[in-house]
């Protein structure tokens, strides 16, 4: 089996960034919670710049991989301020949630953007978009900072999607493959769902704008843009069709010998599974090839390797970093331990679920059952996002009561 090889992070713009462990995560998170109210409320539309102090939390890295999950967030941040005094800190961190349960009860759409990326390849030269050469001053800014930090704050994700569209008239789905291949926090819903939005395919319709006026007062005057398109057409599609519902899961065999599977998409498997679970051996597989950029195939990396540590020390047991989520190195962890049953955090929509998806065979074929696990907090907001986002936002408050975070 493979070991992985842990590296630096190799993030330019890390001393912004949380470090790729959860001490380093909790830390980060918990600096940034006494911001969590009104300052973020008032200042997280402006991006100073790279390096710069700025009013957002720059936890997505963390959230992205749950080294720290969207609970472990609202939790502190209710710790500290009530729920409607952070209650715009706590709706962005739900937008994540609504994302992740959008696609979930849709899966087509992640397919679909895969077909139609693959497809505008071998159409479209994006090269000089991506290479920052296109002679607009902030949008060939971005380009490198995206390139060189793995981070772009949210206005500049949204600005930078809309130039992308309307002003360069480039397809979309090269420019969200082009952010998946360099955010860290890279991620099949957020992103793909987040360029949908800003090209009217997601809220039908309704697409989001790019002025130059807008980007020189929330840069604080670093831009001055010309050429920008003047509007913006919604794009069209054929319908995505209703929402599914969430896919059932089995429940697992608690007294059955098990390997634990920890997977890049969550990274936090101790506020999971109870130390007593009757976990075996933990199997930390970091597939790079599950992933789309050396940013994130570095942050994954190395937070795998701190999870897989916390895991024996919550499990008591030993652990195998491995850089192939494949038959072969799943089954024989399996085997090396006597597990009749693989656990393991349930993966949403993208390569691990596809992955598992294809593994879940092999394993029964050899009688081992693979087992994942939904957190209480997705179950709980997932078959929520059945519509637009005002709709499931009128639920996060009940979840939170029900949960007793409030
Ligand atoms: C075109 C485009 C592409 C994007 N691609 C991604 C992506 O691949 N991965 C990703 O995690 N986010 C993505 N986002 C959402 C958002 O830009 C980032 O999550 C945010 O900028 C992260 O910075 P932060 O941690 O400082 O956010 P904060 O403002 O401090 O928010 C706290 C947390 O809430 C969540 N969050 C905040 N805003 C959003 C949002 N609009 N949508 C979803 N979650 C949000 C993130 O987990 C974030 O860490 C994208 C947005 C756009 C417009």
């Amino acid at each position: 089996m493979t070991i992985w090889a842990a590296t630096a992070c190799g993030a330019k713009g890390k001393g912004m960034l949380p470090l790729p462990t959860r001490r380093a995560a909790l830390d980060h998170l918990r600096r940034f919670v006494p911001r969590a109210g009104a300052s973020y409320a008032s200042g997280r539309n402006t991006d100073p710049g790279p390096g710069k102090p700025s009013a957002v939390s720059r936890l997505s890295p963390v959230v992205r991989y749950r080294l720290v999950t969207e609970q472990d967030v609202v939790a502190e941040v209710l710790g500290r301020h009530s729920f409607s005094a952070a209650g715009k800190f706590i709706q962005e961190v739900c937008w994540r949630t609504y994302w992740k349960g959008w696609v979930e009860l849709r899966p087509a759409v992640w397919q679909r953007f895969l077909a139609e990326r693959d497809a505008a390849k071998r159409e479209a030269d994006v090269m000089a978009a991506e290479a920052g050469r296109t002679g607009i001053d902030c949008f060939d800014a971005w380009a490198r900072e995206l390139v060189e930090t793995g981070y772009l704050h949210n206005h500049a994700r949204m600005w930078f999607a809309s130039i992308w569209i309307f002003t360069l008239r480039l397809p979309w789905t090269l420019g969200a493959d082009f952010f998946l291949r360099h955010l860290i926090d890279a991620d099949p819903a957020s992103n793909t769902l987040s360029w949908r939005w800003v090209a009217g395919l997601q809220t039908a319709g309704k697409t989001y704008l790019a002025r130059a006026d807008n980007i020189a007062r929330y840069t604080e005057g670093r831009f001055a843009p010309r050429g920008l398109a003047e509007e913006a057409a919604a794009l069209t599609e054929p319908p995505v069709g209703p929402a599914g519902k969430l896919e059932a899961l089995a429940t697992p065999d608690m007294a059955a010998p098990s390997l634990l599977l920890v997977h890049h998409e969550d990274l936090n498997a101790e506020s999971l599974f109870a130390a007593d679970a009757p976990v075996r051996g933990v199997l930390a597989a970091c597939d790079p090839a599950l992933l789309w950029g050396d940013a994130a195939r570095r942050f994954a990396g190395e937070a795998m390797a701190d999870a897989a540590t916390r895991a024996e020390t919550h499990f008591g047991c030993g652990s195998t970093l491995a850089d192939r989520l494949d038959a072969e190195t799943l089954l024989s962890a399996a085997r090396a331990v006597g597990a009749r049953q693989v656990l393991t955090p349930c993966a949403p929509v993208g390569p691990v679920a596809d992955a598992l998806a294809g593994l879940e065979p092999v394993l029964a074929a050899e009688g081992i059952a693979l087992r994942p696990v939904r957190r209480r907090w997705d179950a709980g907001l997932w078959p929520h996002a059945r519509r637009g986002f005002f709709a499931f936002d009128a639920e996060i408050e009940g979840h939170l009561r029900a949960e007793g975070m409030l």
